[in-house]
């Protein structure tokens, strides 16, 4: 069935946050697309208006570690997203038991993480939504945000989505304890954990509700104090918690080098205007020490 005459539907690639997603043929230049269903039914005509004009600015964004937004379009009352077509993403690296990832792989993931992320700030666009299995990987070894600005322009996912409770692993103290005015720092926590889940090969803060993931959080970094974090006792949320210890990075993150460790631990800053921006994450020496990161074109991917 053609949609908007030009592109050809093939098969449903999954339900996502904001809809169904689908794979279809451009049949103006036979490229592979991955095609976003965005219901807009119960929302007013502004809204639509406001989200066109956002969209609009996200295909100007053309940046090889950002997903390419092609086409975007009404039809049938629905919001359709036309994005370049991709592979598999990080989720499907890091649990596929076959694949072994040397230090300089996961460097090479992190480095494009860190890049699309570095593009989306300096635009002012906080992501929101970082998590593996929205870092996709393209045939070339690229990996690509995707999801950028999606939050901002149809609101942060609702919690009534069941595939949400994993964005929670990825969520900043600062959401946790109820705060409405955020920034980058964010993204960067989001950032740090996927970090850790690459050296761990296993998610890093496991939570299975908000009051459990902050438990999860002190557990291995200890209790935010008044000290580190002076903001804290202002936040909606802010409750005392029982004091815990900080656990040695070494022992968070056995196989990782001190390096790593070091841009870890500045990741995981509670105070968020403490906490280090994805530039100078960037401009770390961990990126500049050895093992350099792996050309993209030899990651290890999914068979
Ligand atoms: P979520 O909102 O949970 O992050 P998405 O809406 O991004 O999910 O995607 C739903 C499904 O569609 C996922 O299985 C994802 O792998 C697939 N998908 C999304 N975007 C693309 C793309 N550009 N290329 C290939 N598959 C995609």
């Amino acid at each position: 069935k053609k949609v908007a005459d030009r592109y050809l539907k093939r098969e449903i690639l999954g339900e996502g946050t904001y809809g169904v997603v689908y794979k279809a043929i451009d049949t103006t230049t036979g490229q592979t697309v991955a095609i976003k269903k965005i219901r807009l039914g119960k929302q007013k005509e502004g809204v639509n208006f406001t989200a066109l004009r956002e969209i609009k600015l996200l295909k100007e964004v053309k940046d090889p570690n950002i997903i390419e937004l092609i086409d975007a379009f009404p039809h049938k009352g629905n919001l359709h997203l036309v994005f370049e077509f991709m592979e598999t993403d990080l989720e499907a690296v890091i649990r596929d038991p076959n694949i072994f990832l040397s230090p300089g792989d996961i460097k090479s993931y992190f480095q494009m993480t860190l890049k699309g992320l570095a593009v989306c700030h300096k635009k002012w666009v906080l992501h929101r939504d970082m998590k593996p299995n929205n870092l996709l990987i393209g045939s070339n070894g690229q990996l690509k945000l995707a999801d950028f600005g999606l939050a901002r322009i149809f609101g942060s996912p609702g919690r009534k989505f069941t595939h949400q409770v994993f964005a929670r692993w990825y969520r900043a103290p600062e959401l946790l304890f109820g705060a409405k005015q955020y920034g980058a720092g964010v993204d960067v926590w989001a950032a740090g954990c996927i970090f850790a889940e690459l050296l761990n090969r296993r998610p890093f803060l496991q939570g299975d509700s908000d009051i459990d993931q902050l438990g999860k959080i002190f557990q291995k970094l200890g209790t935010p104090t008044l000290s580190q974090w002076p903001d804290l006792e202002w936040l909606p949320d802010f409750v005392e918690y029982s004091s815990q210890i900080a656990q040695p990075w070494r022992k968070l993150c056995p196989t990782a080098s001190d390096d790593a460790l070091d841009l870890l631990s500045k990741m995981f800053t509670y105070d968020p205007k403490s906490r280090i921006s994805v530039q100078q994450a960037l401009e770390h020496r961990y990126f500049t020490s050895i093992p350099l990161p792996t050309d993209p074109a030899k990651l290890p991917r999914p068979a």
